[in-house]
C-alpha cells in the first residue's frame, strides 16, 4: 500500500449524483446526504448534474446552491443519459477523493464512511457490489445473466455486479477522464484505469421516492455499449459463426453425394431421403439468419466508429451553479 498514510480531512471530498427528473427523492436526498457529510469530518463539494429534468429538479438544486455554496449544479442542455450525465459531474469534481451516488438514495450516503475507510488504506477504488437485490425476479436473473456475458466477452477485468457506486482516488478520476469516448461506460473505465481496486458489499436499498428513471430501452442500450466498448469478440463470434455454418453446408453435400452414389444401399436401412423443399427452404432462411446476425454486429462496431469519428462534444451545459468550467485533465 502507499507509504504516505492518506487522511480524508486533509483533501476535498466530491459526490457526484446525476438527476432526471428527481424533484420528489431531492428533499430527501439533501438531508440524508448532508446529515451523512457533516459526519465525515472532512471539507466535501456535492455536485449535482440535471439531465435535462422537466420538473422542478434544477429550481431545487440552485435554491440549495444558494443557500449552501457547497452543493454545486450542472444543467445539462436536454437529456443526454445517466452516463453522460455522470461524466459531466466527474468533470466537474475538484476532489481528493471522489463518491458517485445515485439520486434516488438507493445507494445509502450511510454506507460511505466504510468506503473512505479502504480508501485511506491505499485502495484507489472501492466499488460497491451489490449483496442483495431489490428488484424483481426477471430484472434479477437478466443483471445476473448480463454481468456474466459482459465478464465473458470483456477483454479487461470488469467487476461482476458492480455499477457506478464507488469511490475513487483523484487520480483514478484523472485516468478515467483522458478516455476521449463517445459513449462512455464508466464502470468499464474504471476497471480498464487500473491501480488498485477492491470490492465492498452492501445492501442495496429501494428507491426512496419516485419512479425508476433507467427506462428498458436506456437498460438495453446501456448494457449493449457496455460489451461493445468493451470486446471485439462478438466481431469473432460472427467469423466462428461463419465457419461452424459452412462446415454443416459442406458435410450436408457430401452426405447427400454419398447418398446418391450408394442410393440402393442407403434405402435398405431406411435412410432414402426423398430431396424435399423443407431441407431447402430451412437451410436458407438459417444462412440468411446468420448472415443478417453477422451484418448486424458488425453494424453495431461500425455505428460506433461512426460515433467517434463524428467527434461531438459528449455533452451541453446550459447552466452552471457554483462550479468553474473544468480544464481538461492531461
Ligand atoms: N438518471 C439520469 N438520466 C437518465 C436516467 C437516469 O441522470 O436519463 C439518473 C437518475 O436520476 C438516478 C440514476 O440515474 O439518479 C439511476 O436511475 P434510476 O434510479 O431510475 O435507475 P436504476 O439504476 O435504479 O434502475
Ligand atoms: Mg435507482
Amino acid at each position: 500500500m502507499d507509504s504516505q498514510p492518506r487522511s480524508l480531512a486533509a483533501g476535498l471530498v466530491s459526490v457526484v449524483i446525476p438527476c432526471f427528473d428527481e424533484e420528489e427523492v431531492l428533499p430527501l436526498l439533501f438531508a440524508r446526504l448532508e446529515r451523512a457529510a457533516e459526519s465525515w469530518g472532512a471539507p466535501y463539494e456535492i455536485i449535482l448534474v440535471d439531465d435535462g429534468s422537466r420538473d422542478s429538479t434544477w429550481a431545487r438544486i440552485e435554491a440549495r446552491n444558494s443557500t449552501d455554496p457547497r452543493w454545486k449544479g450542472v444543467r445539462l442542455a436536454r437529456n443526454f443519459g445517466h452516463q453522460i450525465a455522470l461524466w459531466t459531474g466527474l468533470q466537474h469534481a475538484r476532489g481528493q477523493v471522489i463518491a458517485v451516488l445515485d439520486a434516488d438514495l438507493q445507494d445509502p450516503p450511510e454506507v460511505l464512511p466504510r468506503y473512505f475507510a479502504k480508501w485511506a488504506e491505499g485502495y484507489d477504488v472501492v466499488y460497491a457490489v451489490r449483496r442483495k437485490r431489490k428488484e424483481g425476479p426477471l430484472k434479477k436473473a437478466a443483471y445476473y445473466l448480463y454481468y456474466r456475458t459482459l465478464a465473458f466477452l470483456s477483454e479487461i477485468d470488469i467487476p461482476l455486479d458492480s455499477g457506478d457506486f464507488c469511490v475513487m482516488d483523484r487520480r483514478v478520476l484523472d485516468a478515467v477522464l483522458l478516455t476521449r469516448e463517445q459513449v462512455p461506460f464508466i464502470r468499464g473505465l474504471r476497471a480498464w484505469a487500473g491501480f488498485r481496486q477492491v470490492a465492498l458489499e452492501y445492501e442495496r436499498e429501494a428507491r426512496a421516492a419516485g419512479q425508476v428513471k433507467y427506462t428498458l430501452r436506456k437498460l438495453i442500450q446501456l448494457g449493449m455499449n457496455g460489451i461493445i466498448s468493451f470486446s471485439t469478440r462478438p466481431l469473432r463470434l460472427a467469423t466462428y459463426f461463419g465457419f461452424a455454418v459452412s462446415a454443416t453446408a459442406f458435410a450436408g453435400v457430401l452426405f447427400t453425394l454419398i447418398q446418391r452414389i450408394f442410393r440402393t444401399q442407403f434405402a435398405r436401412y431406411g435412410m432414402d431421403l426423398p430431396p424435399g423443399l423443407a431441407t431447402t427452404v430451412t437451410a436458407v432462411l438459417f444462412l440468411g439468419g446468420v448472415q443478417l446476425v453477422c451484418l448486424g454486429i458488425l453494424g453495431e462496431y461500425v455505428g460506433r466508429v461512426y460515433e467517434n469519428v463524428k467527434g461531438r462534444p459528449l455533452t451541453i451545459i446550459s447552466e452552471r451553479a457554483g462550479v468553474e468550467k473544468p480544464t481538461p485533465p492531461g
